[in-house]
């Protein structure tokens, strides 16, 4: 861990391979693996991620959106990209841009129909989605048949993968659920062969369903919040390694008399004398005013410090009466201690939410590649 002087966001390359090496070592053999690297690589940046994890071979990326691709392909990843979300008018540059884009309704399958004839492709590759239980994306199973017969008579498209996502893999009073989604997906999908007579990928899994469903893997899985150290059961977590570190620096410390108030809308009124530390980072870098007000905490030499009064746009301040530090001691907000999701409980949210939020404006700096 290096010294920091400014709010750094710092990225250990070496947790992320470990993280996919782990993830890897609990897949049956051959199974594919595909990096979703959307929302900035969970807000570590998927132009920095994407390439270190091109070089441990992994067989596909994921994103969202086409602009996400797009910034893959400028940041010269070759290999496949799949667009989990397109919207019909990016199909042009996707398909400029090399992108796969997954297809999930009859609107956006005679679009990209339509847009792949009339450029002339041959076997472009698409991936279908089937909604299996989660009720978001997807065709639905009553659907499968005429969608598998319309797309296996069209020469300018082939199916790379038919995919599906689970709703609540992590959670085992939810079980049965699970396997209906799992059920429904091999159910749907034994008919493709037969219609269009080759084999496609077939994929379900995201992190919590690598972890907690072996028997979900069939040919590949899609994982995210895994790579960046975190899953959402406790025990099978323990393996995983956070790759952030959120760090910042005490920029001024005030000394606040019994009655002083502290910040906008004098949120915090001192009962006591208060040392209070005020920070360089806010809720325009990712830490929303759900963490102000004794609810949040982050750490100064050891000890932790609570964030009192209302966050502000570019600070915070947290009460360091009972900590020995001065100005420009390193601060701990999120990393190994706290974890990303204990930091985020504290609000309310999840680890997912609190690290796509750290914004643009937070230095990334990368260690351990
Ligand atoms: C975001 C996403 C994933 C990754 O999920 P994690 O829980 O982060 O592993 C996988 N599949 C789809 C369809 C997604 O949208």
């Amino acid at each position: 861990m290096s010294k920091v002087a400014e709010t750094v966001l710092e990225i250990d390359l070496g947790a992320l391979r470990h993280n996919y090496e782990y993830l890897k070592s609990t897949l049956h053999p051959g199974t594919k693996f595909v990096a979703v690297v959307k929302a900035f690589a969970y807000g570590h940046d998927a132009t920095k991620i994407a390439p270190f994890l091109e070089k441990l071979g992994v067989d596909y990326f994921a994103v969202a959106y086409t602009s996400e691709g797009i910034e893959l392909r400028e940041a010269g990843i070759q290999t496949p990209v799949l667009v989990l979300h397109p919207q019909s008018v990016h199909f042009d540059s996707l398909i400029d841009h090399s992108l796969e884009p997954c297809i999930y309704s009859d609107h956006i399958m005679s679009r990209f129909l339509e847009i792949t004839n009339a450029r002339g492709l041959r076997d472009y590759p698409i991936h279908l989605k089937f909604n299996t239980g989660l009720n978001r994306l997807g065709f639905g199973e009553d659907e499968a048949e005429k969608v598998f017969t319309v797309i296996s008579g069209k020469h300018s498209v082939k199916v790379a993968s038919i995919f599906s996502h689970l709703a609540a893999p992590e959670d085992p009073d939810e079980d049965r659920f699970t396997r209906s989604q799992i059920n429904a997906f091999r159910r749907m999908t034994e008919m493709f062969e037969n219609i269009a007579g080759y084999r496609p990928l077939l994929h379900q899994s995201n992190t919590s369903g690598i972890l907690c469903h072996p028997e979900a893997q069939f040919d590949m899985v899609r994982s995210g919040i895994g790579l960046y150290g975190y899953g959402n059961d406790e025990t099978k977590n323990r393996h995983l390694r956070p790759i952030g570190t959120l760090k910042t620096v005490i920029s001024q410390i005030h000394r606040l008399e019994k009655g002083d108030s502290l910040g906008y809308n004098r949120a915090f009124i001192a009962e006591k004398p208060t040392l209070t530390a005020t920070l360089p980072l806010g809720h325009a870098d990712g830490i929303g005013r759900p963490y102000g007000n004794g609810k949040g905490y982050v750490r100064i030499n050891g000890k932790y410090a609570p964030i009192i009064g209302n966050v502000c746009m570019d600070m915070i301040m947290v009460d360091i009466t009972d900590i020995d530090c001065r100005e420009g001691d390193e601060v701990v907000v999120y990393g190994k201690n706290p974890s990303a999701e204990e930091f985020a409980a504290t609000a309310g949210t999840i680890s997912y939410e609190l690290i796509t939020a750290i914004s643009r404006r937070v230095k990334r700096v990368y260690i351990g590649g």
